[in-house]
């Protein structure tokens, strides 16, 4: 059964209430315009918790001036499940270091803004567990340390990233791209395999992370990087055999920006 809750105190009363009964509450908060990867992560939710809150909210404050904030899409009707934070307000919380690479330097401000709103609705739905995507790596270890620091009583639960059959990552944003732009896209999980098989065979991350972003380039993205890390998405030392890494890259199809990554081991 799915109920829609659109006010702040209808929600507070119905999560208490499964509290009182003991019951687990498992949460999902989201941008909208709901795809498979959205409802995966519900159904994981699902599987750690009695009952499950997933948001809907496209929050302003995560997307920089020229990002598409205006044309991110909007599907109310469509989508399972709506709840309304308010906007912008004055308290940011920041979290330094691991927001410093990759997206949050070519997104400057946008995990202060994810992580102030996470917070935020952690605390207006007061889950058990909340269920995040894999697919935004980086995202993920920003909700981790946010938990960790702020003593959020939630377990974070990462799911797997839920892909179409050619191998490019499920996004919302995916609706942006064009006939042609369409399967160029699965290019990007075909150059994360190639990192993972080169860094396999011995070259240098370096070596793989320049040749990775010209094979993009060449293939028409405009790359913002593509990059090899350390699970904490630290720089790595040179890897053992069976050392954990991940690959990441953010690149632009025409006025699509896709990110993905891949985690696997030397
Ligand atoms: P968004 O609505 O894009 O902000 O995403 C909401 C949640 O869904 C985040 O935890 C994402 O990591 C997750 N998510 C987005 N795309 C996928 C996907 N293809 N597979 C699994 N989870 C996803």
């Amino acid at each position: 059964m799915i109920e829609i809750v659109s006010d702040l105190a209808a929600l507070r009363a119905r999560v208490q209430a499964w509290t009182r009964e003991g019951l687990r509450v498992g949460f999902v908060p989201t941008m909208g315009n709901l795809h498979a990867g959205h409802h995966s992560l519900i159904e994981l939710a699902r599987r750690h918790a009695d009952r499950v809150v997933a948001s809907v909210f496209v929050n302003p404050t995560q997307f920089g001036p020229n990002e598409d904030f205006a044309r991110y899409p909007r599907t109310p009707e469509a989508d399972a499940a709506g709840l309304h934070a308010a906007g912008e307000g004055t308290v940011q919380i920041s979290v330094p270091r691991v927001t410093e690479t990759l997206e949050g330097a070519h997104r400057p401000g946008h995990f202060d803004g994810v992580a102030t709103v996470v917070a935020r609705l952690f605390h207006q739905v007061r889950p058990d567990v909340a269920v995040f995507g894999r697919k935004d790596y980086q995202q993920l270890a920003v909700i981790r340390y946010l938990v960790r620091d702020l003593a959020f009583p939630i377990e974070i639960v990462a799911a797997p990233t839920l892909r179409e059959s050619d191998g490019l990552a499920m996004s919302s944003r995916n609706q942006y791209l064009s006939g042609s732009e369409r399967p160029q896209a699965a290019q990007i999980q075909q150059c994360l395999q190639w990192m993972r098989d080169a860094l396999r065979a011995g070259e240098t991350r370096e070596a793989v992370e320049a040749q990775a972003a010209t094979r993009l380039t060449e293939a028409g993205f405009a790359v913002d990087y593509a990059a090899v890390r350390a699970p904490d998405l630290s720089l790595p030392e040179a890897g053992a055999d069976g050392a954990a890494r991940v690959a990441l890259i953010a690149a632009r199809l025409g006025r699509t920006r896709l990110i993905d990554n891949l985690e696997f081991e030397l």
